[in-house]
């Protein structure tokens, strides 16, 4: 957001009161959205427990038939299918550096994760380690989505976000411009551990996973530094 759209809307709030970012009804205060549009987001509520997959079952705590023989992570949460608005919301988070749109997003993940209602409660982990981009990734986009949603989570959850302890270490090509067969390939070796992670609960944070095969390098390295648990967290799973 330029800073004259950051004044305009604190200008339209002032005279207004807060507009909902999908509808432009009037939301509750300190709400980006209004209650109608929060409700009809598109809520991930059945999923394998370790990567998150969307899955057709009922029941909570099942696994999809690829984590049954080998899973990267202990435990996944995404907080949404990977559909609109949820895709809108985060390809102009990344392209049109809508911050504010990392802040909801990282604030609706979060309330994903700490819902009481929900039938399996989450172990909080020791560290978030949000997915790295690449230095020339970093420079071309001026800041890490990834990063900006851990901010969101870490008090929400009481974990300090360590984004040191990885690095990107190959400028990859971005996953979405690749056929699925050479994804896995693409993220290999592209990630280091900067410091040894001894024993460490790490959760993983990014914003939209599809294939995994990046949570899934990524996990593996963690887990080659030392890390003995290793969760997925993510905004959104297709
Ligand atoms: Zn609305
Ligand atoms: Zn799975």
């Amino acid at each position: 957001m330029s800073i004259l759209d950051g004044w305009l809307k604190s200008a339209q709030i002032a005279l207004f009161g807060p507009r909902c970012l999908l509808c432009s009804a009037p939301a509750p205060l300190h709400r980006e959205l209004c209650a109608a549009c929060l409700h009809d987001l598109p809520w991930l509520t059945t999923a394998c427990r370790h990567c998150a997959l969307p899955l057709a079952t009922k029941r909570a705590g099942d696994t999809c038939p690829a984590c049954r023989s080998r899973t990267a992570f202990d435990r996944g949460v995404a907080a949404f299918h990977y559909a609109p608005p949820i895709d809108w919301l985060v390809t102009r988070l990344k392209f049109q550096g809508r911050l504010n749109h990392a802040r909801l997003l990282g604030d609706l993940l979060a309330a994903h994760i700490v819902d009481p209602s929900k039938e399996q409660t989450i172990d909080p982990p020791e560290a978030l380690v949000p997915i790295p981009l690449h230095a020339a990734g970093y420079r071309r986009r001026g800041f890490n989505q990834a990063e900006r949603i851990a901010t969101r989570l870490g008090p929400a959850l009481g974990a300090p976000i360590r984004a040191g302890v990885l690095q990107r270490v190959r400028d990859t090509q971005r996953q979405s411009q690749l056929p699925a067969s050479q994804r896995a390939a693409n993220v290999r070796d592209a990630f280091e551990a900067a410091s040894r992670l001894d024993d460490a609960h790490i959760a993983i944070v990014d914003d939209v996973v599809t294939t995994g095969h990046t949570a899934t390098a990524v996990a593996r390295t963690l887990r080659a530094a030392g890390a003995a648990r290793v969760d997925l967290y993510c905004v959104a799973r297709a």
